[in-house]
């Protein structure tokens, strides 16, 4: 990690608070000369989480996670480690020294940091426009008749660009702006005539950032009839790329974290509205179909997705595409049924936390379905009942929704209401249920552009879906089952990989709670499994029962988890790609590739193990 001098990491480690970095995960109380609160690493109800403010440090009693500042935003927000330095720098305000940066890469994070503050100042001179001019009056009216606060509207910034062809060209040439960096930034464009013009004129303008709060670039609302696209982002350019931002992430990520969840709306007034009720895990897609770029950072975040897009056919639709993107991604996926004709801004009105709308919208994303149920009630709900042919067409659409989902209570239940619906036997959907081939929806897996990195990717078409089709186990997977019962069988050694093993090795949510189990039950692993996780039952009971079977050497151990923190590399690298830091990606490459070389030499000492590459 050569990317910051010792001693700059060292100033930023004495300017940290660590309370302070730690607040929107968990509430410290002091005792003594430390801090305590429940962990935010594991389910407690007792605090056993313990902060030392003078070393800030931390350390959990209860799971043994330990670490500082840097580890700490490692782990819960998936920073690789050169962004969690660069993050709290900004934070608290220390200047870092970059050490033997590749001076290309240097000239590219100095151009986005200027295009940024170019966007920055635009962004305030259009917030300004907005409160202050009698052109905007207009498009204030309309803001504060959704429902939206000044002060919330002020919070995220949004603005207003005035109805003139130059305002951005002339501000730049006066600032000393270049008109190329004025073009790269995505502000100015050029006209029919070969002139210089705004791309943004008679707008609402809503700055969209990057999730550590960097402008990447704008949507801007129409408020004219005459305007023909209702909403217009600045052009894919340097910064911006509209397939790849979250509307609000900045401001959702802690959130996200805490909550365990994201929210997922339509458009920019609904985050608006969502984060000032409460939700502030709330972001916005930008247009409405989620891209695998989206989901990908998404996952990065959180293991859960609720989708709260409009009840209208495009935002079905959109919900149902989702479905395919994410398949094979880490996330579960939820849909929460918008009432027709409302969309979450409207239903909120602007009320806070705690209002009636506000415990309604909450409601509805607390009790958002699966998506495969979402989609099953859609087939069923378009289906033509009314005669023998229609409800055949239906029940050939629903069986394989139905095969892909795990054998659950849920998917019983669903199966009982198909028919029902159809007027069938449940008998008879059941036959059609198993008698349906194994694979994936070829539809789905087609839809799916490839985003994968690598071989071991999660992100790969088939890998690791929570709650997807059974299906062939991907490399990963393979990989974190075949250590832990390694661990099972040979529990010497297997606690220190138990310890080592964190979240970020392990493909789905259930698979860590498994590690944890593993932690506190490694000796008698299937003995008073708690009932009400019936996947933590089921993976711990497939785990002991093929750890006889696993050649649980030392060496073994050793290189399967050196694989699995080599995945682990692999999916922060797609993730720092993801985000746009192509900077710490190059510590990353150098790490994996350090990584790969260890586990060549291992493999020599392990020959079975060449089955498992
Ligand atoms: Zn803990």
């Amino acid at each position: 990690m050569a990317r910051f001098s010792s001693e700059s990491i060292e100033r930023v480690r004495d300017a940290v608070d660590i309370a302070e970095v730690l607040a929107p995960y968990t509430e410290l109380r002091r005792a003594g000369q430390r801090l305590q609160g429940l962990c935010p690493f594991h389910d407690e109800r007792s605090p056993s989480f313990s902060v030392n403010p003078q070393d800030k440090l931390y350390y959990c009693f209860g799971c043994g996670e330990k670490g500082d500042v840097f580890t700490f935003l490692q782990e819960k927000e998936g920073l690789p480690f050169a962004e969690a330095v660069e993050t709290l720098a900004e934070r608290f305000g220390v200047d870092v020294e970059r050490e033997q940066e590749d001076p290309r890469l240097e000239e590219q994070r100095k151009r986005r940091a200027r295009l940024g503050e170019v966007l920055d100042r635009t962004a305030a001179y259009y917030t300004k426009y907005l409160w202050e001019s009698d052109e905007a009056k207009k498009a204030r009216t309309y803001l504060l008749g959704r429902g939206l606060s000044e002060a919330s509207l002020r919070e995220f910034g949004v603005g207003f660009a005035p109805n003139r062809w130059d305002t951005v060209v002339m501000r730049g040439q006066q600032g000393g702006v270049s008109q190329s960096e004025l073009v790269a930034a995505g502000l100015v464009k050029k006209g029919q005539k070969g002139g210089w013009m705004d791309h943004f004129r008679a707008r609402i303008m809503f700055p969209i950032r990057d999730g550590r709060g960097r402008m990447q670039g704008f949507g801007g609302r129409a408020t004219r009839q005459e305007q023909r696209a209702k909403y217009v982002n600045s052009p894919d350019g340097e910064l911006f790329h509209k397939s790849r931002m979250l509307y609000g992430i900045d401001r959702a990520r802690a959130a996200i974290a805490k909550k365990g969840r994201a929210v997922v709306v339509e458009g920019y007034t609904d985050v608006i509205a969502a984060h000032h009720a409460g939700l502030e895990e709330t972001v916005a897609v930008m247009g409405t179909a989620i891209t695998p770029d989206q989901v990908k950072l998404l996952a990065a975040h959180t293991g859960e997705v609720v989708l709260a897009l409009d009840a209208d056919r495009a935002g079905r639709e959109a919900m149902l595409r989702a479905e395919s993107v994410a398949s094979g991604k880490r996330v579960r996926l939820r849909v929460a049924a918008m009432p027709e004709g409302e969309d979450p801004a409207e239903m909120l009105k602007g009320d806070g936390p705690g209002s009636t709308a506000a415990d309604r919208f909450e409601a509805l994303v607390d009790g958002a379905v699966e998506l495969s149920v979402f989609h099953v009630g859609t087939l069923l709900d378009e289906a033509e009942l009314g005669t023998p042919d229609g409800r055949d067409r239906a029940l050939n659409e629903v069986v394989p929704v139905l095969k892909g989902m795990p054998d659950s209570i849920t998917r019983d239940e669903l199966v009982r209401e198909v028919g029902e619906k159809l007027s069938a036997d449940p008998g008879l959907v059941a036959r059609r249920l198993a008698a349906a081939p194994r694979a994936p929806r070829p539809a789905a897996v087609a839809a799916a552009p490839a985003v994968g990195v690598g071989e071991e990717s999660p992100f790969a078409p088939g890998g690791g879906g929570v709650a997807q089709s059974p299906r062939a186990l991907t490399t990963q997977e393979v990989r974190e089952q075949a250590l832990l019962s390694m661990c099972i069988a040979a529990p010497t050694y297997g606690r220190d990989y138990v310890e080592k093993l964190k979240r970020e090795h392990l493909s789905t949510p259930a698979m860590g709670r498994a590690r944890d189990w593993l932690a506190e039950h490694l000796d008698e692993p299937t003995k008073g499994l708690p009932e009400e996780d019936v996947e933590l039952g089921r993976i711990v009971l497939r785990l002991a029962e093929k750890a006889p079977s696993e050649p649980a050497s030392p060496e073994a151990m050793e290189l399967t988890f050196l694989q699995l923190e080599k995945g682990a590399i692999e999916r922060r690298i797609a993730e720092a790609e993801a985000l746009g830091v192509s900077e710490a990606s190059v510590d990353l490459q150098k790490r994996r590739a350090q990584f790969a070389e260890r586990i060549a030499h291992h493999q020599s000492d392990v020959p079975t193990q060449s089955a498992r590459r």
